[in-house]
């Protein structure tokens, strides 16, 4: 395991600017997501730190040793990817011993990794399986066993899960981030979804257009997103339209301080508040608050979505305990209230 550094990286094809200015740092040991929207930069970095892809420009650094020359075959890399990219004429054990193979290790050094590490990915019994014979997610396993049992200073998933249904997903997301800290690998993890990301990762980058807008725990970039971009890339998120005047937004009857990392632009007269629905809460009535009736809710579980309709018409949803929801049944007026003390607001 290694610190790994990618900086100043730049990256076009043709027109596209893929990477711009991207500098990261996986400190050893940890897993860093790279989250963001489809086409901005996320493989592509990936691909470079790997070193299948060059950069026009930057520096790729495992702890203080510059590899950017290194061919991808000599880095040390162990991946997995979206297709199950096992060997279909070898068994899962096989599949395994490859690598382990490769590098001439002695047969008895060898049967106790691969023993070891099929007690690992609890797939014992399916190891003389070839591919075609294993589900997707016991595929995935063993593509996992297979990047990790050489023992590689940095471990790159490119969307591993993606191809699986939701059970599995969940299950073998678990299932690597265990792994991940059992052996402590340094590993680079990328993925379009926020939830993946944000529930196994040490820290999550959000990407956007070829740039690193905000890396940081998963908690921090939920809580205090460094711009409006990411807030809107990462957990759900209302957008009201809202008065400001100095400093002050007023949401719902109620004056707020505008968060700092709010964008405003000056020439601008119409602005958004985005709130995160567990931000607002509801009561019956119309005391208080910014006026609405009750659409419906969606039933998540400990949890329900109130969704309302404001009497500007712009819907929002609440987030509540589903106890708590059931007191709002769709055709009930409410008023709708947000917790403060600040208030992100982007200019439209
Ligand atoms: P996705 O989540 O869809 O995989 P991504 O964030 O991984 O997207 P990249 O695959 O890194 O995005 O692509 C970034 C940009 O570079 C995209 O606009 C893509 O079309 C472009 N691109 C990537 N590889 C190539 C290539 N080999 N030739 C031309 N353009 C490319």
């Amino acid at each position: 395991m290694s610190l790994v550094t990618m900086v100043n990286m730049r990256k076009e094809f043709g027109k596209t600017v893929a990477l711009d200015d991207f500098s990261l740092t996986i400190p050893e040991g940890s897993l860093v997501s790279l989250l963001g929207p489809s086409g901005c930069g996320k493989t592509t970095a990936l691909r470079i730190l790997a070193g299948l892809l060059k950069p026009d420009k930057g520096r790729t650094m495992f702890d203080s040793v510059d590899v950017s020359a290194t061919p991808a075959s000599q880095r040390d890399i162990g991946m997995v990817f979206q297709a199950y990219s096992l060997f279909p004429n070898m068994s899962a054990r096989s599949n395994v011993e490859f690598g382990l193979r490769t590098r001439k290790m002695a047969a008895d050094q060898i049967k106790k990794k691969v023993d070891d590490i099929f007690e690992i990915i609890g797939l014992g019994e399916h190891q003389n399986k070839y591919p075609f014979q294993l589900s997707g997610g016991q595929q995935q396993r063993v593509a996992l066993a297979r990047a990790i049992v050489i023992r590689p200073k940095v471990l790159l998933l490119d969307e591993p899960l993606s191809a699986l249904d939701a059970q599995v997903r969940n299950q073998l997301r678990d299932e690597i981030r265990r792994v991940q800290l059992e052996f402590g690998i340094t590993t680079l993890f990328v993925t379009h979804d926020q939830e993946e990301a944000m529930t196994i990762s040490d820290q999550v980058g959000v990407m956007h257009q070829g740039r690193l807008l905000q890396i940081d725990k998963p908690q921090i970039v939920y809580d205090l997103p460094a711009n409006p971009i990411v807030a809107r890339f990462v957990g759900a998120m209302n957008e009201i339209p809202v008065q400001i005047g100095g400093s002050k937004v007023t949401l719902f009857g109620e004056t707020f301080d505008i968060a700092p990392r709010s964008q405003l632009s000056p020439s601008s007269n119409s602005h958004l508040a985005l709130v995160r629905p567990e931000a607002l809460t509801l009561s019956r009535g119309t005391s208080q608050g910014g006026r609405a009736t009750v659409l419906r809710s969606s039933f998540l579980g400990a949890t329900s979505l109130v969704h309302v309709k404001l009497d500007s018409g712009t819907q929002i949803s609440v987030h509540l305990s589903a106890h708590a929801a059931l007191e709002f049944p769709a055709g009930q007026t409410v008023s709708v209230q947000a917790n403060g003390p600040q208030i992100l607001v982007a200019s439209q």
